[in-house]
């Protein structure tokens, strides 16, 4: 049944990864729309990374995003910030990230006046939405490790490899509506400034890199007090967006919802399909 037009409704249209279409039904913003996913083979070795611009404009009629405000980016690498730019162009809307961010922007052809860069303490409003940039950490990456660190200092044209898309500044999003809080963890760093004072209707939870899951709950999820914990980055995106999801290798996601349920007693757990609006 269609909503009557006068209602509006919070809701996070997943895509993939930690990319998400964000509306109140008047007002929309994209966070780390990544749509092109390329083999590991591909970016393993080293090859260029093109962005696929039939694929930005499908899933931007998918989404309903075509008259999206903002495409904002929590840090550089390329599975989170390498369409950005795309999205960007075709939507008119402005790309809002760190130093890093403006980088790929302006290497993939968008003007200054497209570009906002941000700084931990930031905000960008885009209608009846206030978007919080916070100073947030990297999760664990393969062997401990952070992938592709540092920054992009100067314009980045693509195709480019998967390690030109260097990490720059990593936030987390705390976004305020008056119909409701969500937060976006792109990344599963413990960053306790995060979620330090804030009540959040909606969390959007960067599962891959985790480690201890209790714990990293304890520090997200419950620490901020979310009422539906949608989970994220638990795809393997070196497969074609439409292809069956599998997911990450070793991710343990049903390890992950039994201890959201330990947990998180109180919490709706709400696995995130391609395409689908999750209403807050
Ligand atoms: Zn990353």
């Amino acid at each position: 049944m269609r909503e009557k037009k006068d209602e509006r409704r919070l809701c996070a249209t997943w895509m993939g990864v930690a990319g998400f279409l964000i509306s109140d039904g008047c007002d929309s913003f994209y966070i780390d729309p990544f749509v092109s996913r390329y083999s590991i083979f591909r970016v393993l070795a080293g090859l260029p990374l093109p962005p696929r611009i039939e694929l930005v404009r499908r899933w931007i009629g998918l989404t309903g995003g075509a008259s999206a405000k903002a495409v904002v980016v929590s840090h550089s690498h390329f599975d989170h910030a390498l369409d950005a730019p795309f999205f960007a162009g075709e939507t008119g809307a402005v790309l809002v990230g760190s130093e890093s961010t403006a980088s790929i922007g302006l290497g993939a052809g968008l003007g200054e006046g497209s570009i906002k860069r941000v700084r931990p303490g930031d905000t960008h409003d885009i209608g009846d939405f206030r978007v919080r940039f916070v100073k947030s950490v990297h999760g664990f990456g393969l062997f401990g490790r952070t992938p592709y660190p540092g920054s992009i200092d100067r314009p980045l044209a693509p195709p480019a490899p998967a390690a030109a898309y260097r990490l720059g500044e990593v936030f987390s999003l705390v976004i305020e509506h008056p119909l409701g809080v969500i937060i976006h963890h792109g990344s599963a760093g413990r960053a306790a400034e995060v979620f330090y004072g804030v009540r959040a209707d909606m969390l959007l939870l960067c599962v891959a890199g985790r480690g201890n899951t209790a714990g990293y709950l304890e520090q997200t999820a419950a620490a901020c007090g979310a009422k539906t914990v949608v989970p994220m980055h638990f795809d393997n995106f070196f497969r074609p967006l439409e292809a069956r999801m599998k997911h990450i290798p070793f991710l343990g996601m049903e390890e992950f919802v039994k201890t959201a349920a330990k947990v998180l007693p109180d919490a709706v757990v709400a696995i995130p399909e391609p395409g689908r609006a999750l209403f807050v």
